[in-house]
Formats: C-alpha cells, structure tokens, sequence
C-alpha cells in the first residue's frame, strides 16, 4: 500500500463514508479498479498505489491477509517478529544510546521480578510503551502532551523522570534518586549503567529490582489517572511499589532487602 513497509492507506478515512469492503471499489462487470471511486476515497498517493496491485481474475470473496507471513496467515512467531521490527523502526532513542548485549538481557531475565516487569523494561528498552508521544508517532493518537502535568510531550523520560510527580516518587522511595542529577540520561541507559555499575552483588539487584518496582508503579498509576480518573498521589505510589515488591517477594519466600541507594550512575 502507500506506505510499503507497514501495509497500511495513510488517508484518514473519511466521516460517512459507505465503501466497507475492497469489492466495493472493484467494477462489477470489467473487474478492475473503479478510479473514480477509489480518488473520491483516498489520496492520490493511496490511490496510485491501490491502482498498481493487479486484480484478481478469479472471483474470491474478500480476506484477511497477514503481509509479514509468505502464506499470509498470521502466526505468533511472525506477529513476534514483526513487533520487534516496528519497536526498532519507531525507536526515538537518543544516539548516544548504547544497545545493550545479550549478557545484560540475560541479566534482566534473570532478575527476581513477575514476567510482566520484566517485559515492562523490554518495552522500556525498545521505546515501545504507549505514552502520548509514542502513540502520537502512531497515529493513535491526538496529542503527545502528557496527561498528568499537560505541560510536556510525554515520552519515556517525561513520564518516568521529568513529570513533576514522578520525580517526588523517586525521591520518595526507599531509593532517594534525585531525577535531577540524571542530567540527559535516557531511561535506557540509566538502567543499563545501573545493571554494570551495581548489578553484580545480590544486594545490587535487589536495588535495581525495585528501581524496576517503581518504575512499574509510577506507570501503572499514570495508566489509573488517564483511564479510570484517579488523581495521581506520589504517596499511595511509593506505598504501593513497596507493597507490591514486598508481596511478591513473600511468595517466592525472599526477605525483603531495604534498599537504600542514590542511584546516580553517569559514567
Ligand atoms: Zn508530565
């Protein structure tokens, strides 16, 4: 389609618009593409890319083809493949970004977290969480101003070290960080030089597990403020890091290791 890579009509589709189904715009006795309809519908750049796929001669009923799989069926291996592709594609990340080696994702896998925090730094990793701005890039969305402070694009970084109220969260916890001293850190990179500079003892991980708990938490209560309406209270978030972090670790019977930490890591 227009745009090759994702398969996708870039025109907004338009209010009252009848055309549903792809035989719609197809001429009903000579098979081949209704023009006029198809430029009424679409931009001129969605409708010469329509107009170049051939029509098939043969009379079938319209499908659901999955692009990225050679037989066109959709499959979780290629639907997995395919995600990483766009995180890569979407990434915003700064370039002095360092990626990180399989020696530090072995390192997250193999952290005492539930799967789904674990997945949280992932999405992290890949720019791939829905904040305002990512979803803005997507076009899922009509702002990127953030929906807690609403005075900011709401990337990563906004939403986790620049929004007001997550900053007294960090400070709040047992982890005392100062979002300030980060400087321009990436969220990435600050987790990255975190795993390298005190990933090593078991006291280290414990810090960098709740760096991750918080991290969660601060999402999650941004998540209740834009879709359930509730204000956001960097209080009940510390607690409820804490609580949960304490849980969990209660039912995999690990003592709950306070962690006291300035977690400035700029080298
Ligand atoms: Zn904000």
């Amino acid at each position: 389609m227009g745009e090759r890579e994702r398969f996708r009509v870039q025109t907004v589709r338009p209010g009252g618009n009848s055309v549903l189904k792809v035989h719609e715009v197809i001429h009903p006795v000579n098979k081949q593409w209704d023009e006029r309809k198809i430029r009424s519908i679409v931009s001129d750049v969605d409708c010469d890319a329509i107009l170049s796929i051939p029509v098939s001669v043969e009379d079938k009923d319209d499908a659901l083809i999955w692009h990225h799989d050679s037989r066109g069926c959709y499959t979780v291996n290629s639907g997995y493949q395919e995600a990483v592709k766009q995180a890569h594609l979407g990434s915003t990340l700064p370039s002095s970004s360092t990626g990180w080696s399989a020696k530090e994702w072995k390192f997250v896998w193999n952290l005492n977290l539930p799967p789904k925090l674990k997945h949280f730094v992932w999405r992290i990793y890949h720019n791939a969480l829905a904040t305002c701005q990512n979803l803005l890039a997507k076009r899922c969305a009509n702002t990127a101003c953030c929906p807690v402070c609403l005075t900011a694009a709401e990337s990563i970084e906004h939403l986790l070290f620049e929004c007001e109220w997550s900053k007294r969260v960090w400070f709040g916890s047992n982890l005392g960080l100062r979002c300030d001293d980060l400087g321009n850190l990436s969220v990435r990179d600050w987790f990255g030089q975190c795993f390298t500079s005190f990933g090593i003892s078991n006291w280290g991980k414990s810090v960098i597990c709740s760096m991750i708990w918080v991290a969660w938490t601060i999402w999650k209560g941004r998540n209740d403020h834009l879709f359930n309406h509730c204000l956001v209270n960097p209080e009940a978030i510390i607690a409820k890091a804490k609580h949960d972090e304490a849980e969990f670790l209660a039912t995999c019977n690990v003592a709950s290791a306070p962690a006291m930490a300035i977690l400035v890591c700029t080298g």
